[in-house]
């Protein structure tokens, strides 16, 4: 028999929202009120994976941490975030480039076989971009780049208040954009990528070359004895910055969006490093280009939060 009165309570939706981290797993389980819109974390979970791990234990992994956390409560719909190229029409997993066995993987099936509910994958780059845009410091506006700045350089877009992925899900790779064709060569073979220039590694790497015996071992030590008046760490963090303004006033150009939302390690570099960005993001952008350059709110969790806006809207 029906209850009526059963229909005017909101009844809320359990999402679950996983991210295939590069180097960990994390899960969450949410709850949404259907008119509030408004998710509330009920658990959260995150296990950093071993070293020599593979598709098939990670998979693994996350389903348990999946059934512990939802603890046999009924699920609605399963948002995925995953580090590495996706086809998100499909669900599959393109590859990974730090975990084997990812190659070509029907991810989506997978988990909805497993789940039996409708589950949404998207790559790391995109759903934190979604994150940011629907929960965090992009809420309000109509389009934006989110820019990743740390191990690498990734980038994901909202476009017309919606992800906007190109047509082979690629959209958005400001990292392997050329400002500098002289320049040093980039892992990905050409030279004077943004993220040859701008990420912390490769910015360790140009100190360490500059300074023989006297090495730093990350962006994050650059950054710091920048701050202590190290001027080689100085110029370096210099021409990071630069690099990623380069990029992003280019973007702007092609694109015109309202906002540029960057987050990862790289960013907490300080105001020497953002004075620089903005400046060369603006001296590169035609005059008539406006846009803002602001930092991310969420820091590792904007992925699992765009996982969770992947599958909000999906209705049992
Ligand atoms: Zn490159």
């Amino acid at each position: 028999m029906n209850n009526p009165s059963s229909l005017t309570l909101h009844p809320s939706s359990l999402l679950l929202a996983l991210d295939f981290g590069g180097t960990k797993l994390t899960a969450a389980v949410l709850s949404v009120d259907r008119q509030l819109k408004q998710p509330a974390w009920l658990a959260h979970k995150r296990i950093f994976t071993p070293a020599g791990t593979d598709a098939r234990y990670e998979l693994e992994t996350m389903i348990a941490l999946g059934h512990e956390l939802l603890a046999g409560r009924p699920v609605t719909a399963v948002g995925v975030s995953f580090g590495g190229p996706v086809d998100h029409a499909s669900g599959t997993v393109r590859l990974s480039h730090h975990v084997p066995g990812w190659h070509n993987f029907p991810l989506q099936q997978r988990l909805e076989a497993e789940f039996g509910v409708p589950v949404r994958v998207d790559n790391d780059a995109n759903t934190a971009a979604l994150g940011e845009w629907r929960f965090g410091a992009g809420r309000g506006v109509n389009s934006l780049l989110y820019i990743t700045v740390s191990t690498g350089v990734g980038g994901g877009w909202i476009l017309g208040g919606q992800s906007w992925r190109g047509h082979e899900g690629m959209a958005g790779e400001i990292g392997h954009t050329v400002v500098d064709p002289n320049g040093p060569m980039c892992l990905c073979g050409k030279r004077g990528c943004v993220e040859r220039l701008a990420s912390g590694p490769y910015m360790a790497q140009d100190y360490r070359a500059q300074v023989q015996g006297h090495g730093l071992a990350t962006g994050k030590a650059v950054a710091e004895a920048a701050a202590n008046g190290d001027v080689i760490a100085r110029s370096i963090l210099q021409r990071s910055a630069w690099a990623l303004g380069v990029g992003i006033g280019n973007a702007a150009n092609f694109i015109n969006p309202q906002l540029f939302v960057l987050g990862g390690g790289v960013t907490k570099a300080g105001p020497l490093w953002w004075d620089e960005v903005r400046r060369a993001a603006h001296e590169t952008a035609m005059p008539e280009v406006h846009f803002t350059i602001i930092p991310a709110q969420f820091a590792d969790d904007a992925p699992l939060w765009g996982a969770v806006a992947l599958v909000e809207g999906v209705q049992q």
